[in-house]
């Protein structure tokens, strides 16, 4: 898209956010609907374009993209209104006699810069709890998975105002030109190698960010886990969308005398989910293009010990379980694919250690009979979010927040947590003319007892 186009649907945004127009929550609320109502109407466009973008089933698509997305839309209809009203607080008796409240308004013009692995949801869930908020946006969705990116600008189109929510198409060109744009606020879903670009560039106009980055989620077994039903929710986590999914379980933690069996528990897991010969499976997904194609291949050596087998020509590699340690080349980043690496431990405290030594992970999974050594892991370890006995099922309630810390991301969004992020919160105290004299000049030692008596 050219600069000049951007420049005018900035220009168009910000008079939109003045005009006012989305100050009432019922307007809100019918914009939800419309979007809502679109979703169903463009169903099969949205499963043919995540087929063709990474080759996901309608199954899967409407699991992890469209139903995450209609839940959200059904939790800001339900509980946007409420959220949106002057919430009263306790009022300190110093300030007495006032009321004090907290005015909900959202910061204005908002920015949402997508990435391509689960092209949809993480466009549209954003842009639900922007809107719910009172915000407008300017989406710019990833070029990596175009066919997404243009049904998600048809949808749009079809279901917002020119000036509420619009969608930008581009790629690196695009997104440094509308990150050069003044934004009340941005909020971007994708690398942490491009978030700390995103972050700079937001400094330079003081706009505050939400960060939604990646990294390696470990994936701890402790020896009293149930291996069986361990195997069968990380094969599912793991290999979801092949493996390109954010929080999906990066490396399998496992205490070293269980090691064994578990990778066999593993092995039969991977052929009852995918069966024998997973890349002739229809609704397994396959890497999105080339180059992951091929950075994936560079894991696959010697070490390989179950799966393995590549298609070049439909972009796919089987669930694949590699034998690794800490310095291997599959433990240096994210994966970000359908390899697993099984890494092993013999001291629980030693295994906490190893973890924190490591750039905070967006999420930790462990899997344990034992309360004591679950609680280790979620007390000592630092990250942003997880489960006990499964993988990846925390993102998606919207009661719960999201999102990761330092280098797995800023800041958190779904549900009341993605309302507020969008929400600037305006403190006010409310006075009549009644008025305790001491804070005022000339001061005496009366006055200093009574401001001593009142504020301590
Ligand atoms: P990416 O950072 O390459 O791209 C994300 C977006 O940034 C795209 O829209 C792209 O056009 C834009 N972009 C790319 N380079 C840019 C640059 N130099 N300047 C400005 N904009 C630029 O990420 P990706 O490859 O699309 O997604 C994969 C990554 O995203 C993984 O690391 C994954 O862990 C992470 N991720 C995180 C979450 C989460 O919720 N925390 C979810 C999905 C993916």
């Amino acid at each position: 898209m050219e600069n000049q186009e951007i420049l005018e649907i900035v220009e168009k945004q910000r008079m939109f956010h003045s005009s006012g127009k989305m100050r009432a929550f019922s307007e809100r609320k019918k914009a939800l609907k419309r979007l809502y109502k679109n979703i169903k109407l463009k169903e099969k466009d949205i499963y043919e374009a995540l087929k063709k973008d990474l080759n996901k089933s309608e199954v899967e698509s409407y699991m992890s993209e469209l139903g995450l997305s209609l839940s959200e839309i059904r939790f800001m209809l339900r509980h946007g209104k409420r959220y949106s009203k002057n919430k009263r607080v306790i009022t300190p008796l110093a300030h007495f006699p006032a009321k004090s409240y907290k005015i909900p308004c959202p910061y204005g013009n908002v920015l949402v810069i997508s990435p391509w692995n689960y092209p949809f949801m993480l466009s549209i869930e954003p842009i639900v709890d922007a809107v719910a908020s009172g915000n407008t946006v300017i989406l710019k969705p990833s070029e990596i998975s175009p066919n997404v990116s243009q049904v998600l600008k048809e949808l749009i189109e079809l279901s917002f105002e020119r000036g509420h929510v619009d969608v930008v198409l581009g790629g690196k060109e695009e997104c440094s030109f509308l990150l050069d744009q003044d934004f009340d606020y941005i909020f971007f879903t994708g690398s942490t190698r491009v978030g700390k670009i995103v972050r700079q560039k937001a400094t330079e106009h003081f706009t505050p960010v939400t960060l939604e980055l990646g990294g390696k989620c470990p994936c701890v077994v402790d020896k009293s886990a149930d291996l069986k039903l361990s195997a069968r929710r990380i094969v599912f986590g793991k290999f979801l969308n092949a493996g390109q999914t954010c929080v999906a379980p990066d490396y399998v933690y496992c205490d070293e005398s269980i090691k064994d069996k578990f990778i066999e528990e593993i092995k039969a897991e991977i052929i009852r989910q995918y069966g024998k010969e997973p890349l002739k499976n229809n609704s397994y997904p396959r890497l999105v293009n080339q180059k992951q194609f091929n950075v994936m291949k560079s894991f696959l050596k010697d070490n390989v010990i179950f799966g393995g087998k590549c298609d070049e020509g439909s972009l796919k590699i089987e669930p694949t379980l590699i034998e690794s340690d800490f310095d291997s080349e599959s433990m240096q980043d994210e994966i970000f694919g359908p390899i697993l690496p099984i890494v092993t431990f013999n001291n629980i405290d030693m295994a906490v250690k190893k973890i924190n030594s490591y750039p905070k992970p967006l999420a930790l999974y462990v899997f344990s009979k034992s309360e004591k050594v679950q609680q280790k892991f979620l007390r000592e370890c630092d990250f942003g979010g997880g489960c006990i006995n499964d993988t990846i099922i925390h993102i998606a309630s919207s009661k719960l927040g999201f999102g990761g810390l330092k280098q797995s991301g800023i800041g958190e969004y779904h549900g009341k947590t993605g309302f507020d992020t969008f929400t600037h919160y305006k403190s006010i105290v409310k006075r009549g003319s009644l008025d305790l004299p001491m804070r005022y000049h000339p001061y005496s030692e009366l006055k200093y007892k009574i401001i001593k008596m009142f504020l301590k």
